[in-house]
Parts: structure tokens; C-alpha cells; sequence
């Protein structure tokens, strides 16, 4: 709602779900999707409840996320411009999980955010924290690097895009740390800089 790009609200958005409530089945038969709020909603002017609207049945999709961040070097090997060159990024990873046959767990979670952290984030700092992620291809960074003592080289099967970073994590390394949980890896968006960002899911 702070957002200045959005639009305030009208009044008639703003009497939305109050001036209008529909058809007002009894009790017994309220529709799948309608319920009664009663906190945070003025009352109408007769003094009843207004219908807020919700989703259809229960939901369908809870998912939970978790922000990674790691300083990490590449290049793209074969681009036009200065990302030729070895340079560097802060990257921040949010990863995002599911149920695989439950959407949350007995105590209401998809999973612990520290699991995630863990698994996923433990995965990171080890592989590619402070390291150079280059093409397999890449054969003279490559051997550059071989040069640097104790530099931590970490080699992909394609050039290291945020969209392939996005897409290695999602479909290697997901299935990798998580495989022995409840939940599975649906989306990884891998944020190089503040303004530009990619992702990829299932
Ligand atoms: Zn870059």
C-alpha cells in the first residue's frame, strides 16, 4: 500500500466487500470462498458483517522463501561487453520451497527457514561463496585460476548467467540437499544486481 506507483484507492474500491456483500445465504450454506471478517472491517450501515471475498477453497500453493547472500566471481564467456572479464557480484539467492505431499507441516510451516538456510545456504557458502564460477568451456580462465592458490573454482556446464546459476541450484542442487525432506525446490530467482534479477521454477 505504500508502494507510490500504485493507484490509491478509490472510494468505491474502498467500499469493495462492504456496500455489496451479495446474496446472503443463511448459516448452513455459505459458498466456498466467502467468509465473515470480523476484525479490521467497518461494520455496514445496518450494523452486519461484510462477506470478504477469498480464494477459492483452501490454498493451493504455500510455498516459503528464504534470502540467501554470497559474494561471488564469474564472467560470460563470448559477451559482447565488459561482462567478458572476471569481475564479481553480491549475489542474493531466494529460494523458494514446497510440500511435496503436504503443503505445511504439523506446525503450519512449509519448512523451518533455518532448514533451508542449512541445507541450501550451507550448499552455497561451501561451493560458491567467495569463489569463481566459470564455464567448463572456459578453458583460459580456467587455467588462470589453476594459477591462484587455494582459489576456489567451481565449473559449470554452461556459462555462469544468472539465469544458469538460477537454473544449476534449482535443478542440482534443490534435489541434492533436499532430498530427504518434505519439500521440494520450485523457484530460484538469483538477483545480480539491485536491477536485474532471474529465475527459474517448475
Ligand atoms: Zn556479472
Amino acid at each position: 500500500m505504500n508502494d507510490p506507483t500504485n493507484e490509491p484507492a478509490s472510494p468505491q474500491r474502498a467500499q469493495e466487500g462492504v456496500g455489496d456483500p451479495g446474496p446472503k445465504p443463511g448459516p448452513s450454506d455459505e459458498p466456498t470462498g466467502r467468509v465473515r471478517w470480523f476484525q479490521g472491517l467497518p461494520e455496514t450501515p445496518d450494523g452486519s458483517r461484510p462477506w470478504v471475498e477469498l480464494a477459492a477453497g483452501p490454498a493451493r500453493t504455500v510455498r516459503a522463501t528464504r534470502r540467501l547472500q554470497f559474494a561471488i566471481g564469474h564472467r560470460v564467456l563470448g559477451h559482447e561487453g565488459k561482462c567478458a572479464y572476471l569481475h564479481g557480484h553480491n549475489f542474493v539467492f531466494l529460494l523458494t520451497a514446497m510440500g511435496i505431499d503436504q503443503p505445511q507441516d504439523d506446525l503450519g510451516r512449509v519448512i523451518d527457514f533455518g532448514v533451508l538456510k542449512a541445507r541450501l545456504g550451507g550448499w552455497l557458502e561451501r561451493a560458491w561463496d567467495h569463489g569463481m564460477l566459470l564455464w567448463s568451456n572456459d578453458v583460459e580462465a580456467i587455467t588462470a585460476m589453476s594459477h591462484v592458490q587455494g582459489q576456489k573454482l567451481f565449473m559449470l556446464p554452461y556459462n555462469p548467467t544468472a539465469e544458469n546459476l538460477a537454473r544449476y541450484i534449482l535443478e542440482h542442487v534443490g534435489p541434492l540437499v533436499l532430498g530427504d525432506t518434505r519439500v521440494r525446490l520450485v523457484k530460484v530467482e538469483v538477483w545480480e544486481t539491485e536491477n536485474g534479477k532471474a529465475e527459474a521454477s517448475i
